[in-house]
């Protein structure tokens, strides 16, 4: 390792509401030298980076595509090994469906210090933002995690339908917006009831946050008609129904 390397810290930002930024997180995006970012964090964190910081959001567009994460690994290395101290933040947790790991293998195998800081995910903090438990005693005591899409180049989704199906506890689908009505098909298909309560949560603890609830058979409809739109959260099992009963809350954050 060169003693000249500076060090990367894989941030999560948290689901968007900008109190739901830890301390850790807040204190090293605040002294931080590089920050290397893309939209999810949302408006309220981004607009808070400190004017010091050089900024580069990977998100955008280079040329005619979007970076790649390979691309994305590359400014990491790079700047890393200019001795700078670089923050990569991260919407939600960067361990959960945020390539962090990959990023972090990266770091490691170029011999460049990092360090994690977890973050809120939204799996959990949007559903509780909507008035959902992920888990409740009177109806699951189980909770899965699972990316609606994956890979866009991929046809085939690679996800085991028939055990999703049969699983019992709250299933929360991470980017699944364009594959709802063929998510939800194939979970009925494979013989989950019909009539179980979905809710669909678009840009949750923000303050445009919005949440459409069904059940599997029309939910693909109804957001459809709504035209809900990434990033959003889907949750299906009984734990939808205490929505009604919980209400929802919203981060008034101005941007
Ligand atoms: N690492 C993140 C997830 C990154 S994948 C985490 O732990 O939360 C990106 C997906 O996360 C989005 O497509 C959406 O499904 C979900 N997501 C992230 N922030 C969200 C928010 N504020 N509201 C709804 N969904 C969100």
């Amino acid at each position: 390792m060169s003693g000249n390397y500076g060090k990367v810290y894989l941030v999560g930002s948290g689901p968007g509401d900008p109190e739901l930024l830890t301390l850790k997180a807040r204190r090293l995006i605040d002294s931080a030298e590089v920050i290397v970012y893309d939209q999810l964090p949302g408006k309220a964190i981004l607009g808070s980076m400190p004017e010091s910081a050089e900024k580069i959001d990977v998100g955008k567009y280079a040329g005619n595509h979007t970076m790649t994460q390979s691309e994305i690994n590359e400014v990491l290395v790079q700047k890393a090994k200019e001795g700078k101290i670089v923050v990569r933040l991260k919407g939600g947790d960067p361990y959960v469906f945020g390539r962090g790991g990959e990023e972090a293998e990266v770091l490691v195998a170029e011999g460049i210090e990092f360090e994690i800081v977890p973050g809120i995910t939204s799996a959990i903090a949007v559903p509780a933002y909507a008035g959902i438990p992920v888990t409740h005693r009177e109806s699951t005591s189980m909770v899965t995690f699972i990316t609606g899409h994956e890979d866009p180049t991929k046809e085939e989704s690679g996800l085991d339908w028939e055990t999703l199906a049969k699983f019992e506890g709250t299933l929360v689908i991470f980017m699944g917006v364009k594959r709802l009505r063929r998510n939800t098909e194939e979970l009925m298909k494979h013989g989950k009831d019909p009539k179980t309560p979905v809710a669909v949560i678009e840009r949750g603890t923000r303050p445009d946050q919005r949440v459409t609830v069904g059940t599997l058979e029309n939910i693909a409809n109804l957001a459809e008609e709504r035209k809900v739109k990434a990033p959003a959260i889907t949750v299906i099992g009984d734990v939808v129904n205490l929505h009604e009963i919980l209400g929802e809350q919203r981060t008034g954050a101005d941007f």
